[in-house]
């Protein structure tokens, strides 16, 4: 939905706004210097996450683990000393994974027994589970929708297996996996429209380990629902290996259960602004996170730096003019129902808010930033970067914000997401490898400098950030 008068208002924007260059920011050296160096001598990053993770490791959207981080979320901001601390209330999915994930290979026999092959598989959510004795049939490989299109009906009552990897020549790891991850989302409806009664889907990682990663899957309706997992990639690697020499049989055994919607919340504070406290900064992450770990990258991190970026402003005295608005959002992995609450709930309040930042790509070293502003909002968020190059900020680049600031994007707000390097996010995304002891104290610091600055900039300089172009 588009928000009243948000069609006007971009090209206002962009017509009062004049062109920046670095130097006219030169006033801004010396506070972001003091952000840099008081960041690094006391950051509190790293301590919130391990805080959070030991609080609530397990916090899929609809679980007690999901509830308790709620009450962190609201007890750390307000120990950050922000202000207006709230829960804003959102409606979300609850599904569990239950305790068994098995893939039985079956011997030549075409029986399963305890001596079978198993391979290392996890569910994905909210996959259906399958009967209690498990669903046995003969694996069929694809590598995309096309070729088991082709396949016809030889589909028909078998596992559909997708096993097209993340393409390892492409630098940029985001994309890799946004070329591969339509298998994740759409092989179990695919499947099923082919005749199939599962899908096994290649762990989106362009690493070779025994780690299943699992990630969030569509049904549609009108079409059965079969249950969908994830195979490790080595996992793949030997299925793989064994279609190749003969026909596989497989045995596979889900217990994993739907519940009905719960009620949960976005948790939000504020830093006032000194001047123009109308117009609001957002900056989050996700609160949420896949239930295998414990969610330190995807995406502890990312709450734990927007919560020290706006800590670090206020600790040092910097008054910036606007609103800075933490939102710590709910259910970004599995439904994305605390983006769209909040856009909703504050439709009559999105011209005001002037920018939208969300950090959802790990705490690893700075790179840069991705923005959907306008070109005029781009020279503003480039300048300002420019001051951010001494701890490696390196570009503002057209794209995504990011899934949580979506909404706000849609309505025309400007998004800009934090991008830390890219290379080990996969490694370690909604697979049991995503631990404290990934993230590297200092990297996450980094990251929450480099957001604590370019807020800081955004929220505090006279002309207000041109807005985006609202697209729906
Ligand atoms: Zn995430």
């Amino acid at each position: 939905m588009l928000a009243k008068g948000v069609v006007c208002a971009c090209l206002a924007g962009a017509a009062l706004a004049p062109a920046r260059t670095p130097s006219d920011l030169s006033a801004y050296r010396e506070p972001l210097e003091r952000i840099l160096r008081e960041g690094l001598r006391t950051c509190t990053a790293h301590e919130l996450l391990l805080d959070l993770c030991r609080t609530a490791p397990h916090r899929l959207s609809g679980s007690s683990g999901a509830a308790d981080a709620v009450k962190w979320a609201k007890q750390a901001l307000e120990r950050a000393g922000l202000e207006n601390v709230r829960l804003e209330p959102c409606s979300v999915p609850f599904w569990e994974r239950g305790s068994t994930a098995e893939l039985a290979l079956a011997g030549a026999d075409g029986s399963v027994s305890a001596a079978s092959e198993r391979l290392a598989i996890a569910a994905l959510g909210p996959s259906v589970p399958t009967p209690v004795e498990g669903l046995t049939a003969e694996v069929v490989e694809v590598h995309d929708f096309e070729e088991l299109r082709a396949l016809g009906d030889s589909a028909r009552g078998k596992i559909v297996f997708f096993n097209r990897s993340m393409d390892a020549s492409l630098a940029d790891t985001f994309e890799a996996y946004g070329k591969a991850v339509d298998q994740r989302w759409g092989g179990a409806r695919e499947a099923a429209k082919a005749g199939g009664i599962a899908a096994i889907v290649r762990s989106m990682t362009t690493r070779l380990d025994d780690l299943p990663h699992t990630g969030s899957m569509g049904y549609e309706e009108g079409v059965p629902k079969v249950p969908a997992v994830a195979i490790s990639t080595h996992g793949a690697e030997r299925l793989a290996a064994r279609l190749k020499k003969a026909p596989v049989r497989a045995r596979l055994r889900l217990d994993c259960r739907q519940h009905e919607d719960q009620p949960s919340f976005n948790v939000v504070g504020e830093l006032p602004g000194s001047e123009l406290a109308s117009e609001v900064l957002v900056v989050g992450g996700h609160l949420d996170a896949w239930d295998l770990a414990e969610g330190a990258t995807d995406d502890g991190a990312g709450c734990a730096q927007s919560i020290e970026a706006v800590r670090l402003i206020k600790a040092l005295g910097l008054k910036p003019k606007r609103t800075l608005r933490v939102v710590l959002f709910m259910n970004e992995e599995n439904g994305l129902r605390g983006a769209k609450a909040y856009a909703e709930s504050h439709k009559d309040e999105l011209e005001q808010h002037v920018l939208a930042m969300e950090s959802d790509r790990g705490g690893f070293t700075p790179r840069g930033f991705e923005s959907d502003a306008s070109p005029e909002g781009l020279e503003l968020l480039r300048a300002a970067a420019e001051l951010l190059s001494p701890i490696g900020i390196g570009f503002v680049r057209p794209g995504s914000g990011g899934a949580d600031v979506g909404p706000l994007g849609r309505a025309g707000v400007p998004t800009i997401g934090y991008v830390p390097d890219c290379q080990r996010y996969f490694d370690i995304h909604h697979c049991e490898r995503d631990t404290v002891a990934q993230v590297s104290p200092r990297e996450l610091e980094l990251g929450a400098i480099s957001m604590a600055g370019m807020l800081y900039v955004v929220a505090d300089v006279p002309e207000r950030l041109p807005r985006a172009a609202a697209s729906k």
